[in-house]
């Protein structure tokens, strides 16, 4: 019994995780297990977790069925997160980009032998948050791989990693979960409230989700999507709304629009009579408004949030407040267009067209 709780307390795979888990413990039983894995998928759902994961059971000195004994050196030292042969590479600081000097402490750990003898294991997460000098520093690693080192690299967006970086690895795909797979590991979880609601809020991704029921992100959800149809409403002005905005985090209101805009499209490429997801009546109504913009235009707006994410995350530490304001400028123009062909189907109904 200690020893299973033991086990558990290190990290495991999740469920949905299973064929890549054996994908990998075949490979490292066979001696293929390639230098650099690019752990690639959405947001949310676990691949840091996994990678963690791949970590501890490539540091344990004597695993069972694929899994960390959990009482070994190796595990004691994972346990207590002070495994010397374990390197993670993340944003520090609040800060949302990963340093080159950073990186320099992960070229100085893969250049040195392994403190237990083993295998030296190295996560980066996310690969996206390496600035042009830091991927650099990081690709001279991926050039000159030492023998006994396993680098993760986890990545949310593989297609903005460097294609330099992509072709020096091995990728994982990871893709979004099926959706009773994570109902069942979230429900437990979500005391008090909806699974199936914070799941659909989360674009389906299980620990994203999870997330919201921490701090008050659900109740900033809501106001974003308030002041939204506010503001498509002519109610409140794209200036008042961005102003109202700025206590929240920028990126978290750039996701959700961008999580909205996917449901609008999603609707627009589904039959009518398809059931919607479980979602609020702020979502639906959201959701509807987008569904009724022409395509062209939303996806335009999804470049324009694109952008707008990619300088969140850079190092550039743009200016919250006018990049708020583009951004309810754009909603604004583009709800406008919403009713403009609600408008005009209206006439065309109407027969004066
Ligand atoms: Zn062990």
């Amino acid at each position: 019994m200690t020893d299973q709780h033991q086990t558990a307390s290190l990290a495991i795979p999740y469920a949905w995780q299973q064929q890549q888990w054996q994908r990998v413990c075949q490979l490292s039983a066979n001696h293929q297990l390639p230098h650099a894995l690019l752990l690639a998928g959405p947001k949310g759902i676990g691949k840091r977790h996994f990678a963690q994961a791949v970590g501890y059971l490539m540091l344990c000195l004597s695993p069972v069925n694929q899994v960390p004994c959990g009482s070994c050196k190796g595990c004691e030292l994972n346990r207590a997160e002070t495994h010397p042969d374990l390197f993670v590479l993340a944003p520090e600081d609040g800060s949302r980009v990963i340093k080159i000097d950073q990186v320099r402490r992960l070229t100085d750990f893969i250049a040195k032998t392994s403190q237990q003898g083993g295998r030296k294991v190295a996560v980066i997460e996310p690969v996206e948050a390496l600035n042009i000098n830091a991927a650099n520093a990081l690709l001279k690693s991926l050039e000159e791989p030492s023998g006994d080192s396993l680098l993760l690299l986890v990545s949310h967006m593989p297609s903005q990693v460097m294609a330099t970086i992509r072709s020096r690895c091995q990728q994982l795909e990871f893709p979004m979960p099926d959706q009773e797979q994570s109902l069942s590991w979230l429900t437990p979880l979500s005391v008090g409230q909806d699974a199936g609601y914070l799941l659909a809020c989360s674009g389906g991704a299980p620990l994203k989700a999870l997330e919201l029921l921490e701090g008050d992100a659900l109740e900033q959800r809501e106001l974003l999507a308030k002041g939204l149809l506010a503001l498509a409403g002519h109610h409140i002005s794209a200036l008042e709304l961005a102003a109202k905005l700025q206590s929240g985090d920028p990126l978290t209101v750039v996701e959700s629009v961008m999580h909205w805009l996917q449901q609008g499209l999603r609707i627009q490429g589904q039959a009518q009579d398809q059931p919607t997801e479980q979602v609020s009546e702020q979502d639906n109504q959201l959701q509807q408004l987008l569904a009724s913009v022409p395509s062209q235009i939303l996806f335009r707006f999804w470049d324009k949030l694109v952008s707008l994410k990619r300088q969140l995350l850079s190092a550039a530490n743009p200016n919250k407040q006018l990049l708020l304001e583009e951004l309810m400028m754009d909603w604004q123009a583009l709800a406008r267009q919403s009713s403009q062909a609600s408008e005009s189907r209206q006439r065309l109904v109407n027969g004066l067209i």
